[in-house]
């Protein structure tokens, strides 16, 4: 048995609150129903012997329990919250206060990589005159910072160039850091474009349990709506109750149809389901979420072959985006994520989240010098506003500790 449900938008607030509010940030009631549920033992959390050796993610099981964290369906949405539509115009006369605190999310995020950073440039360049030493040195310091080797050693290529035996300090030292970060990210730093001919243009979005993959897509519908354009979503993590539910409240809150089916549903019939509706709806986008869990990877690696095949079958060049959602929190372990999920899916491009918490930042240098994938977005933080798009001087500047 196939639902689907519209959110009712006739009820708009009356109040005008807060912007991040206004936004769908969590209220204080949200955010303690959220910890407790946190807490609370899930009887699906997978036994650590389930869980695929290449893609042990110490922090997935946890944000497993975080899924649907949101306030359930059958309460009362918080005051204000619910049913507001994102406006362009508020979010443009908010833009300067906007700017300044998503800098300082992202900068706090990656401090824990720019910490690092910089005690271990404060550490090495005591002495004036620069030497191959220390040279060597710098790329340890960077390789532990997950900058990746290519990455680490140009930069100190870069830092020796013609400064060889020449007074150096750590100021000239993160400048050329900076630099040469945004040179290794710039080329990558696209936006996502979506193709008005394709009707509904069709984003699949995968990634491991917890790395924010349902939250990115309630972030990614508020912006398309904020755009003008209509939005369905599709309850493609169909593993889990509360994943269907998560996606749901994101659909009542943004006034977006969402195609679910129970628990335990088929996720590729799911795909038809949402590709049918869509086009019914006459939707600009569909939005698909997807299972995360990798404890059985032919399992995950065929069930999403599916979801693609089934899509292609109403729409030959559907999906025309497979995102991939990146915890910063996780390090290397996103090397492998890419890997796989490039592989069984397909990914055109990337999305970063958590880089407000403590990030490990540094590994989307790595992964960019690597696979050379497209870096859309970037998360820092849960509210439906806290998603931006991956500017590379901005990422650069902070993980090299320098204001923006
Ligand atoms: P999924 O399993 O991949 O769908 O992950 P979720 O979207 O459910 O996210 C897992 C947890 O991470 C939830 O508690 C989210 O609120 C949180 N989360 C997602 N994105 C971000 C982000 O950019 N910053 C922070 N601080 N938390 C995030
Ligand atoms: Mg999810």
């Amino acid at each position: 048995m196939v639902s689907k449900e519209k959110a009712d938008n006739q009820t708009q607030s009356k109040h005008k609150p807060g912007f991040f509010k206004r936004m769908f940030g969590f209220t204080e009631a949200e955010k303690d129903a959220a910890l407790i549920e946190a807490e609370a033992p899930t009887e699906e959390a997978p036994l650590p012997s389930e869980t695929g050796p290449e893609l042990l993610q110490p922090e997935a099981e946890a944000q497993d329990a975080q899924d649907g964290a949101l306030a359930p369906l059958d309460q009362p949405p918080p005051e204000a919250t619910l049913t507001e539509s994102v406006e362009a115009a508020d979010l443009a006369a908010a833009e300067p206060e906007r700017k300044r605190s998503w800098w300082t999310r992202l900068r706090e995020g990656l401090s824990r990589s720019s910490g690092s950073i910089g005690a271990g440039l404060a550490a090495i360049f005591t002495k004036r005159r620069l030497d191959s030493g220390m040279l060597e040195d710098l790329e340890d310091v960077l390789i532990r910072a997950d900058l990746g080797l290519e990455a680490a050693a140009r930069i100190a290529k870069a830092v020796g160039h013609g400064r060889y035996d020449k007074d150096i300090d750590v100021a000239e030292v993160k400048a050329v850091l900076a630099c040469e970060v945004e040179r290794v990210l710039e080329p990558h730093a696209r936006p996502l474009e979506i193709d008005p001919s394709r009707k509904p243009f069709v984003i699949l979005v995968v990634g491991v349990n917890g790395s924010g993959k349902t939250t990115t897509i309630g972030k990614l519908a508020a912006q398309f709506k904020a755009k003008g354009f209509s939005v369905t979503l599709a309850a493609g993590d169909t593993f889990r109750a509360a994943a269907i539910e998560q996606l749901r409240i994101w659909g009542e809150r943004l006034g977006c149809p969402v195609i679910f089916r129970g628990q335990g549903g088929d996720a590729p019939a799911l795909a038809f389901d949402a590709m049918k509706a869509a086009r019914e709806e006459a939707a600009d986008v569909l939005l698909m979420d997807t299972a995360g869990r990798l404890q059985n990877r032919t399992e995950l690696m065929a069930e999403l072959e599916k979801i693609i095949r089934v899509m292609r079958k109403a729409d030959p060049q559907a999906p025309h985006a497979v995102l991939l959602v990146l915890d910063a929190t996780v390090g290397q372990n996103a090397i492998n994520q890419v890997e796989i999920f490039g592989r069984v899916a397909g990914v055109t491009g990337l999305v970063m989240t958590k880089l407000d918490g403590t990030a490990r930042g540094g590994i989307l240098v790595a992964v960019a010098e690597k696979f050379k994938l497209p870096i859309h977005f970037i998360g820092v933080g849960e509210g439906a506003g806290d998603l931006e798009t991956f500017k590379a001087r901005d990422f650069a500047r902070a993980i090299a500790g320098l204001e923006p």
